[in-house]
């Protein structure tokens, strides 16, 4: 499963609700052996215990109308060990619909409720048991359109749809029998095997799978084009909905051929072969992946797929990362799965991992090593500098909560962590330890513990404690480098946490530089209390920097020598070695934010390094720093100081850069921080198009956005702006949601905070991403101290807002709400809510709060230092 910003969420938490309210079947005092809702930890470890040999006959009828319930019939077939119990499936479909239920053969009446249909004991036996059950389904996995339907059960949604043991170390074979309305091809794990007519449909059974786990099993079907192609001897088959015969044409054989050269290349890798019978894949208009992983049956983002002549490198690299992500899922994730949605990191760490390996030697333009280096260590700093951080193993009770373990941990840190684990066992030891446990694992189930057994035999080095630091607890530890007064230097490793005294095992590469010149020296940091020492002894003393950073592996907070500091701020832009520089540059905001650096000192050397830079990656990272400075650093009075120079700055860097999208970067800073007159005056006019921006197209999302920052900046037409833009634009997906979001716009105070009010109802927070814009202009810098009073009724809304929101709206929400803010009082009224939290509050939820709110107290804290 690969995360597509924004769009990326499964989990409706009211989707589970409304399955359970009616229990016809049984009376609710005699049924001591209902499960808790959801899928409870101690349940799916009872289960599998207990059962094995798992196997499901399931026939589904898909009708013709989405207004008529999609209905099956369901055979579950397995070995019980122990029948003195009673037994529980899992449904949370509707329970009134469970009907001609049946245990070996004869009929029943289980206990249906709290998203289960409870067996009892006097129904089943030991050795082998059937039970037959027909149902009807819950829409919410099913993805139902006009023209089209397919499943989704990641991460415990299978139980919406039939009842089933959905957790996934009860791995089974699936037998699907479909009937689907006639015209409508079809795609599923097994190869299709018989074809019949039936009335207006067309009944297809598809062959036995291999064991695979619930949320791996899917199907969809629909109005669907079928590409074929043969590679290496093998038949793909790709289903899609694309109209633009030339954009297929385009496209097609270059998709079949990333997928040809990923599957070769993971069979030699792994040494095992493809491990299932076929493979299919579909591309789904505005799927909420990026793709999924489904073995035999892969769903993609159909535009992650089919791109446009126009397509950037990035867009091509993007969508090969994406192909090899899914197809590495085969053997990792498939294959081989984890036992509990606490390792669900595992396997997403993997694919990407040996994507990165398949895809980017094929791309040589692109620094892949600082590419890497800033599209994971800030973002998982982001949340492990906070106090609201997590550990990449996370304990789960209940698969209800599956969807609050993603995040930036997981997909940031996660790779981070396995990238350190490769250079402790080298990479053939790891490719062969991985082999060994998809081997030892084939078709079953193993646990990270599993992996890091089997690994730790391959090295000297004591990987379980390793695991411990960087895996099972959270957070990140202190570096310090000391230069020694014999002209040594030395990395002194400490916990931010006092008294947990965790040490963090690691290699560094340090670059040790004088002017332009650099060298990397390796570092071992062991998990124990001792320092370790780079460079000869009297050799040190020669540097003018010392970076811990700098060959981009090390993952701390490091806290520089002052010598290495005050280089750094003057001469970040004479290291000539761009991943050293990019290192340097992530490494001096972190010093910014622990307050070793003024914001003021690191906002000149941004501007000065801003120039010079030509490395498309650290123009972007240095925009986007620059900004954060501007908004939430610098205080009012420096801002109004700076800001015609820094605009002058970014005017001529739009003007000298070379391509389109650099431009484009220059361009957005521009627009987002743009004050003075002269520049607010010039942005009208490019929005007015009566100029012109040399070199840069700008479409309706821009003009859109250009829109909103003039009417933001009040100028005295703010209205009329607005109202224009309105009739301007053509698409109506973009035109309801600039509606949407123009109340949050407007001058007037009343309008504004009847935006806000709005939000308090349900319904008006169904488009989240229309939700989180209004919110941000809301709470726009500009506008913070008259909306700084709606901070608190956030901070109220916020478990509600989980409750009803995708499993990324609380941190969005959050993350909206106090990114504008950066006073006293906004401070206070964070820590006056945290400080009063009930007891029962949830834990991830403080959590958030407190990551979210962590760039405005670090405000604070530098601020009053
Ligand atoms: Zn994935």
């Amino acid at each position: 499963m690969t995360r597509l910003m924004l769009f990326a969420g499964v989990m409706l938490a009211g989707a589970l609700c409304g399955c359970s309210e009616s229990q016809p079947m049984a009376d609710r005092d005699a049924a001591p052996d209902v499960p808790a809702a959801g899928v409870p930890l101690t349940l799916a470890q009872d289960r599998a215990g207990r059962v094995s040999d798992l196997r499901y006959e399931l026939h589904v009828t898909i009708p013709d109308a989405v207004t008529t319930p999609v209905r099956g019939t369901v055979t579950v077939r397995f070995q019980l060990s122990d029948a003195s119990r009673a037994l529980a499936l899992d449904f949370a479909g509707p329970a009134a619909s469970v009907r001609d239920v049946r245990a070996q053969g004869t009929a029943v009446s289980p206990t249906v409720r709290d998203e289960h249909v409870v067996f009892p004991a006097s129904a089943l036996r030991r050795g082998a048991n059937e039970l037959t059950l027909s149902f009807d389904s819950n829409d919410l996995a099913l993805n139902r359109n006009p023209e089209f339907m397919f499943t989704l059960f990641v991460p415990a949604r299978a139980r919406l749809a039939f009842p089933c043991f959905d957790q996934p170390n009860l791995k089974a074979r699936y037998q699907l029998t479909l009937d689907a309305p006639a015209g409508w091809e079809t795609i599923a794990n097994g190869a299709e095997q018989k074809r019949t007519t039936e009335g207006s449909s067309i009944r297809r059974t598809f062959a036995e799978t291999r064991p695979i786990p619930t949320y791996l099993f899917a199907f969809a079907a629909g109005r669907f084009s079928v590409e074929t192609a043969e590679r290496g001897g093998r038949q793909l088959r790709m289903l899609h909905r694309e109209t633009d015969a030339q954009k297929v044409a385009r496209n097609r054989d270059t998709i079949f051929d990333l997928h040809a050269a990923a599957l070769a290349w993971l069979e030699e890798y792994t040494a095992i072969p493809y491990p299932f019978e076929k493979f299919d894949f579909l591309l789904v208009p505005s799927f909420q992946f990026g793709g999924m992983e489904h073995p035999g049956s892969i769903f993609y983002n159909a535009s992650s797929l089919f791109l446009d002549p126009s397509a950037t490198t990035n867009q091509k690299l993007g969508r090969a990362s994406l192909i090899a992500h899914e197809t590495a899922h085969m053997w990792f994730g498939d294959l081989v799965t984890m036992r509990w949605f606490d390792d669900v990191w595992m396997k997403e760490v993997f694919a990407n991992f040996m994507a990165a390996k398949i895809v980017n030697p094929t791309f040589p333009e692109i620094n892949h090593e600082l590419r890497f280096l800033y599209s994971h260590y800030p973002a998982a700093y982001d949340v492990d500098r906070t106090e609201g951080t997590n550990a990449i193993r996370q304990r789960l009770d209940n698969l209800n909560e599956a969807g609050s373990l993603y995040g930036a941990i997981i997909y940031q840190k996660a790779p981070v962590v396995m990238r350190q684990l490769e250079m402790i066992v080298t990479p053939d030891g790891l490719r062969d330890g991985l082999r060994e446990y998809l081997k030892q694992h084939a078709f079953a189930n193993a646990s990270w513990p599993d992996l890091i057994a089997l690994l730790d035999r391959r090295t000297p080095e004591d990987l379980a404690a390793w695991s411990r630091a960087w895996v099972e607890e959270a957070g990140r530890p202190t570096i310090v480098t000391e230069r020694t007064e014999g002209g040594g230097v030395s990395f002194r490793q400490q916990d931010p946490i006092a008294p947990r005294g965790l040490l963090w095992a690691q290699r560094l590469k340090v670059a040790l530089g004088n002017g332009s010149a650099t060298e990397l020296q390796d570092v071992a940091l062991r998990a124990e209390p001792a320092t370790a020492v780079a460079g000869t002894e009297n050799a040190a003393g020669r540097y003018d920097y010392v970076l811990p950073t700098g060959g981009g592996i090390g993952y701390g907070d490091f806290v520089l020598d002052s010598r290495t500091r005050d280089y750094l701020i003057a001469h970040l832009a004479d290291i000539s070695v761009p991943l050293t520089r990019g290192a340097a540059l992530v490494t001096l905001w972190e010093e910014m934010l622990d307050g070793r650096v003024a914001p003021p000192a690191l906002f000149t050397t941004l501007r000065a390094a801003l120039p010079r830079e030509r490395d498309e990656l650290s123009i972007q990272r240095m925009l986007g720093y620059t900004q954060q400075l501007f908004w939430k650093f610098l205080s009012d009075e420096e801002r109004r100081r700076d800001v015609a120079a820094l605009e002058g700055l970014l005017r001529r860097g739009l003007d000298t850069a070379s391509t389109q999208s650099t431009k484009s970067a220059w361009f957005n800073a521009l627009r987002d921080v743009a004050l003075t007159g002269e520049t607010v005056g010039w942005l009208e006019r490019v929005w007015k198009t009566t100029e012109t921006v040399p070199g840069l197209t700008l479409a309706e999302p821009d003009f859109i956005t250009l829109a909103l920052e003039l009417a933001v900046r009040e100028l005295p037409d703010w209205r009329q702006v607005l109202e224009a833009q309105a009739t301007r634009i053509q698409n109506p997906d973009r035109k309801a949601q600039f509606e949407f979001v123009r109340p949050a716009l407007a001058a007037d105070v009343a309008t504004r905070d009847g935006f806000f009010t709005s939000l308090r109802d349900v319904k008006n927070r169904g488009r989240e991403t229309w939700v989180l814009q209004g919110l941000g202009y809301l709470h726009h810098p500009l506008r913070a101290p008259s909306t700084e009073k709606h901070i608190g009724a956030s901070l109220e809304l916020l478990r509600e807002i989980q409750r009803t929101g995708d499993i990324f709206f609380p941190k969005r929400w959050m993350d909206a709400t106090l990114s504008g803010h950066q006073s006293a009082s906004a401070a206070l009224v964070v820590s006056d809510f945290l400080k009063g939290l009930p007891k029962e509050y949830p834990e991830r939820l403080r959590r958030v709060i407190l990551s979210s709110a962590d760039d405005l107290m670090r405000t604070r804290r530098i601020r009053e230092r």
